[in-house]
């Protein structure tokens, strides 16, 4: 195709239910695989005595990352006639969670992925319930190895009822439900002739019906400040997270409030009249003032479109730390480049596979324990700007942490 959008996706489920074989299989069928990898994994399934096994595609794909060479595994590419795709994040990566749940890898569309012959499991619920709280829309539910239960109809309708009784519950309605099977490429991008019961889409088809997220362009203009570097002028270095920035901007700068104009953007060896959404670039301002790490630069034209600079946000976080949290702790905060302490106060506690509530009894201090969720009140030690989760994603999310990050969080309440 010629066409130069992409969307990004990632794939979720149970271990075992088989992201990595979907992922293999996608690639093989596209043809986004180098002629002498398949052969090479051809040679090593037989060698095994086995079928070709699209799960060593990724484990190869990986071993050349950790050679450093060619293939980042967080990115992996691949495209139909309509459009091109990116799968973010490896399967079986430790660091899965917690590049989801923290936004490190931005998502526009999800495949849930679930075994037909072993069922709605814990991690699909959980895997589930992050998407449905980064309010991820797009979800093409795939009930994988189909082939392991005869093909059978009243099996897959058990499973997706199954499924969809809980999705429910977290506000997720799939656009798609699908029988596949990634191993033998049943409805992933061909059709299935085990399935003529199945009149739906393969995979492929669902995933070309999805939209590709409108630019953050559009959105409401967020500079955050990473630096400040005083050379013979000085340049105030961070990021475009959303809107665009242009020299003659009037601009505001939270928290503090001081207004200026931006006199020039600067980048190596040029000087654009504009910066992008994603774009980390360089500014410089008419008048002198005083710019920091975690400054966030907006527009003044549009006041009622400020972040809010606030020490107490209410919000909801997914704790992913073997050691649990407890009401008071302090801890650090950190939103886009803006880091300082924290206390947070626990309202309530919830097991994000179940969705059943942690009671705490009377007298009984509250905790968060690994993989549970909470929503919670921060009071922040020194005043942040902010944006609540639904209208600006990058300044709405969030992660708690000591060295290193021990929770994620959306901001529900301003
Ligand atoms: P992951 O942990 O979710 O990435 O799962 P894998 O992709 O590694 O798959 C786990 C196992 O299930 C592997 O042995 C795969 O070969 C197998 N598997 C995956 N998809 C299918 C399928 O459609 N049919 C069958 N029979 N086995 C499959």
């Amino acid at each position: 195709n010629s066409n130069e959008e992409y969307l990004k996706f990632v794939i979720v489920g149970h271990v075992d239910h088989g992201k990595s074989t979907l992922i293999g299989r996608l690639l093989y069928d596209t043809d986004s695989l180098p002629e002498e990898k398949v052969e090479e994994i051809r040679l090593v399934c037989e060698m095994l005595g086995k079928d070709m096994e699209f799960g060593y595609v990724m484990d190869h794909l990986e071993e050349e990352r950790d050679q450093g060479i060619t293939i980042d595994t967080a990115q992996v590419w691949f495209n139909t006639d309509k459009r091109n795709y990116v799968i973010i994040d490896a399967p079986g990566h430790v660091e899965f969670v917690k590049n989801m749940i923290t936004g490190a890898s931005q998502a526009e569309a999800a495949i849930l992925i679930v075994d037909a012959d072993e069922g709605v499991k814990e991690q699909t619920k959980r895997h589930a319930y992050i998407l449905s709280m980064l309010g991820l829309e797009q979800v093409i539910v795939v009930i994988n190895k189909m082939d392991l239960v005869d093909f059978s109809e009243e099996r897959f309708i058990e499973v997706k009822k199954e499924l969809i009784h809980f999705l429910e519950n977290i506000g997720i309605e799939p656009s798609y439900v699908l029988p596949i099977s990634a191993s033998k490429g049943d409805n992933v991008a061909k059709r299935s002739e085990e399935m003529n019961w199945y009149k739906g889409m393969t995979v492929l088809q669902a995933l070309d019906t999805f939209e590709v997220t409108p630019s953050a362009n559009e959105s409401p203009m967020r500079f955050v400040v990473q630096d400040v570097y005083n050379f013979t002028k000085r340049i105030i270095v961070g990021r475009v997270e959303s809107g665009i920035i242009h020299k003659g901007d009037n601009i505001i700068v939270l928290p503090s409030g001081e207004e200026t104009v931006v006199a020039s953007i600067e980048e190596f060896l040029a000087e654009p009249t504009e910066a992008e959404t994603g774009r980390a670039t360089g500014i410089t301002t008419r008048d002198k003032l005083f710019f920091d790490r975690g400054n966030v630069v907006c527009m003044q034209s549009a006041p009622d479109q400020l972040p809010v600079v606030t020490d107490t946000i209410k919000a909801r976080i997914f704790w992913m730390d073997k050691t649990p949290f407890t009401s008071g702790d302090s801890i650090y905060f950190r939103c886009a480049t803006q880091e300082v302490t924290c206390s947070v106060e626990i309202n309530s506690v919830m097991n994000s596979s179940t969705l059943e509530p942690v009671i705490f009894n009377e007298g009984e201090q509250a905790v968060i324990k690994n993989r549970e969720v909470a929503e919670v009140t921060i009071k922040t030690t020194k005043p942040i700007a902010v944006d609540n989760f639904n209208e600006i994603q990058t300044l709405g999310r969030f992660v708690l942490g000591y060295d290193d990050t021990c929770a994620g969080g959306i901001i529900t309440e301003l």
